[in-house]
């Protein structure tokens, strides 16, 4: 006669938990909002100053967004090189 077989139900517990790790490393670009992985395509560079402050910031940005700045930066390098000769 064979010992009773012990029922056991083993809860692999990893599958009943969301998975932090989907939403991955990425950023929420500071333009659009929009949650894109990996590093940022470019990422606008804030300079201004308060007083004697200095500050400097760089949100991540999309690539969609990263070239509408560097766009717009240039096209506004321009348009005061043009104001000032
Ligand atoms: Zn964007």
């Amino acid at each position: 006669m064979s010992a009773p077989k012990a029922i056991v139900h083993e809860f692999e517990t990893a599958d009943f938990m969301p998975s932090v790790a989907a939403v991955g490393p990425g950023y929420d670009c500071d333009m659009c909002n929009q949650h894109f992985d990996g590093e940022p395509a470019g990422s606008g560079l804030f300079v201004w100053t308060r007083g004697e402050e200095l500050r400097f910031e760089e949100p991540p940005l999309c690539e969609t967004c990263a070239q509408n700045v560097t766009l717009d930066a240039l096209t506004r390098w321009g348009v005061e090189e043009e104001e000032e000769g």
